[in-house]
């Protein structure tokens, strides 16, 4: 199962949205995902339509070592795809662990127990690079990168590649940036375009040639408990989430062969 972390400390750089929509589309090819909400505010669950009331056990618990992963684990209505919710429990994790030893490999060796019933992994990180990132980045060996096009993007994105960095040479070598995919994405707006340009000037290829675009079909989806791709699989954010998806398996060649 390769395990791939969603992450970008800024809160509403489309995150979740990106890690729903790709998750989906890669289900959609015939690979087995698991979505794992790693955010106190559990915005990946309710986007799937994971009732507050069906969380008895979730990625707290984890993390908390009351369950294990399998445990934790509840279909969606998305075939293929699965997910570990979130509860505003886990927002308490990092003061609960703090004296522990383990507190930034726990996640890692969850996930090293859970049996072998997925292709692949997507982890939605919360906003920010506390205690539950640095477990992400542990435990992941691919980091996606949703960058917003805004004015900041550039400064932010070069904390997170620190961090990254940070966690490959102290807990995880083998982590690797997959790639930064530019979200809400406006074609007319010139600061758009610049951004756009600049973080592909400074970090190249591992921007996605896929832009996500504003569209509102992708934030009014979550409303319904749905991913965008089956609320509105023709609108123009599923079809740009389609193609980003479609480039990340083209940079994943082992998972292309399970697709
Ligand atoms: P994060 O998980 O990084 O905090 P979200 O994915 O929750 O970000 O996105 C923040 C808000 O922006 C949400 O309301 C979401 O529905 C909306 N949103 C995300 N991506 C887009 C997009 N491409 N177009 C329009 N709205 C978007
Ligand atoms: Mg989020």
């Amino acid at each position: 199962m390769i395990r791939i972390a969603v992450a970008n400390q800024k809160g509403g750089v489309g995150k979740t949205t990106s890690a729903i929509n790709v998750a989906t589309a890669l289900a959609a090819t015939g690979l087995r995902v698991l979505l794992v909400d790693f955010d106190p505010q559990g915005n990946a669950s309710t986007g799937l339509g994971v009732d507050p009331g069906a969380r008895a056990r979730s990625s707290y618990e984890v993390m908390a070592g009351s369950a294990t992963m399998a445990d934790a684990v509840r279909p969606t209505a998305v075939p293929k795809l699965d997910i570990i919710p979130a509860t505003q429990d886990l927002s308490g994790i990092e003061v609960e662990l703090v004296d522990a030893e383990d507190r930034t490999s726990r996640f890692a060796a969850a996930m090293d127990a859970l049996p072998p019933r997925w292709d692949v992994c997507l982890i939605d990180c919360p906003p920010s690079l506390g205690l539950l990132t640095i477990n992400a980045l542990a435990a992941a060996r691919y980091v996606l990168v949703p960058l917003q096009c805004e004015f900041f993007a550039l400064e932010g994105l070069s904390q997170l590649l620190r961090t990254v960095e940070r966690a490959r040479a102290n807990l995880n070598p083998g982590l690797a940036i997959i790639g930064v995919a530019l979200t809400m994405y406006d074609r007319r707006n010139r600061l758009s375009e610049q951004v756009a340009q600049d973080v592909r000037a400074v970090i190249g290829e591992l921007v996605f040639e896929t832009a996500i675009p504003r569209n509102v079909r992708l934030s009014e989806a979550p409303s319904y408990g749905l991913p965008a791709l089956v609320y509105d699989h023709r609108c123009p954010g599923s079809e740009a989430y389609i193609a980003l998806a479609r480039e990340l398996l083209g940079r994943l060649p082992q998972l292309a062969v399970a697709a």
